[in-house]
């Protein structure tokens, strides 16, 4: 039995954690060198005092009334179960702690057996985490600014090469026509002509290529950031009937391709009808976009409910994309070499971007010349999307028009 105290004492005295027994009117009875550690006192100035001395506010005042409601209705509020409270120190700092409560008898008299841990590191941890999570959508939220005010206002001077070559454009016929009214000498008359009817349009024809592809680009862009500031409206969606909406839309490619699309039972989910919809028509419009020039396209839509979350496929009998592409193509810009086949690069990532805002998933999984699958996940249920489902949506910036 004596070595059965020993080895209790020193259990006790090696804890971790602050254990401190008190009996019904809170006097403490006993407690371990981590309480004194935890509070700063020595054992002798803790043991026969009250337990408040060692609690902040507000618990020190509602200590006694817990413990008397408890004994009188046995209806746990603390004991038993854990709980975060604050500590006060000898030195009147606070500190937080993680305490659980215990009730045991001594010779038919309540006993109540308190561990307690110091949780100022968690917290410390939790509010960092807290901290940077806030900085990173800051950041995120004025990139996001930057990117809409920068592909606003790049497109105004772009307009303005567009317009004024196009001038020169007709400026040199206008000098053509002039030239023929002018006696030249034949062989400045061929140089003159030249310039005016090759060097001159060939230089324009590649500065108006190059602005038009800019302007794709800076439209693209425009449009990401517009979308990261549009707020989500959440509603349960039939995901058949959104599909059947989809594919109306799409009737005359479909015709024109001569495809077979087969839309299986699909579940539900919660999400934006609009943005959703967008998702699943661009994965359907590339499934139609990049089919194999050697047989019929054949797209299947498929989809089963799993735990909280509804899967959808969009299986196609395509080209198929090589696996070091597969990641990229969700990619902003990133385009594999599709001869001929239009596109800006912007789809997937577009479709990638909601489909993160709805805190789903998005990926591929596909074979080079057999076809592509397209898998996306989405909450099945509001709880799932709740903590961060609408979010903040970014003051309009000076340079934002409303209408567009
Ligand atoms: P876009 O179609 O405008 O190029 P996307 O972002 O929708 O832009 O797609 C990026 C690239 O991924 C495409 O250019 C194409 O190379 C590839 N891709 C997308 N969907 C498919 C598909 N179903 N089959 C084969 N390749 C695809």
């Amino acid at each position: 039995m004596a070595g059965d105290d020993r080895l209790l004492r020193a259990v006790l005295d090696a804890a971790l954690e602050a254990i401190v027994t008190i009996d019904a009117r809170g006097t403490i009875l006993t407690c371990n060198p981590a309480a004194e550690r935890i509070f700063g006192y020595e054992r002798d100035e803790m043991l026969g005092r009250n337990v408040s001395m060692l609690m902040g506010e507000p618990e020190s005042e509602e200590h006694d009334g817990f413990v008397r409601r408890y004994l009188a209705s046995r209806q746990p509020r603390v004991i038993g179960i854990g709980r975060d409270v604050l500590g006060r120190r000898k030195d009147g700092s606070v500190v937080p702690l993680h305490l659980g409560i215990t009730e045991i008898r001594v010779d038919g008299e309540p006993i109540f057996v308190g561990l307690l841990r110091d949780t100022s590191q968690e917290r410390e941890g939790a509010r960092r985490v807290t901290e940077l999570h806030d900085s990173l959508a800051e950041r995120n939220r004025k990139l996001q600014s930057l990117l809409y005010v920068a592909s606003h206002d790049l497109r105004t001077p772009l307009v303005n090469i567009q317009g004024f070559s196009q001038e020169l454009r007709a400026s040199c016929d206008t000098l053509r026509g002039a030239l023929e009214g002018i006696a030249l000498p034949a062989e400045t008359r061929r140089e003159v002509e030249r310039v005016l009817s090759e060097e001159i349009p060939e230089a324009l024809g590649y500065i108006l290529g190059g602005t038009a592809k800019m302007d794709t680009l800076l439209g693209g862009i425009l449009r990401l950031s517009r979308l990261g500031r549009r707020a989500l409206s959440l509603q349960p969606l039939d995901m058949n009937r959104i599909l059947d909406e989809l594919l109306v839309t799409m009737e005359f490619q479909i015709q024109q391709q001569n495809a077979r699309v087969d839309v299986g039972p699909l579940p539900s989910c919660v999400g934006d009808p609009v943005q959703v919809g967008q998702v699943f028509g661009n994965l359907l419009d590339n499934a139609l976009k990049y089919s194999a020039p050697d047989r019929t396209p054949a797209i299947r839509v498929s989809g089963e409910r799993r735990d909280d979350e509804a899967v959808y496929r969009v299986a196609d009998n395509g080209v198929g994309i090589p696996a070091r592409h597969q990641d990229r193509i969700f990619e902003v810009f990133h385009r594999l070499d599709q001869s001929g086949v239009p596109g800006e690069g912007l789809g997937l990532t577009i479709a990638q971007r909601i489909v993160d805002r709805h805190h789903g998933h998005v990926s591929v999984d596909s074979s080079p010349g057999e076809g592509s699958t397209f898998v996306v996940r989405l909450p099945a249920v509001a709880e799932k999307l709740r903590p961060t489902a609408s979010p903040a949506r970014l003051a309009p910036s000076v340079h934002e028009d409303p209408t567009r």
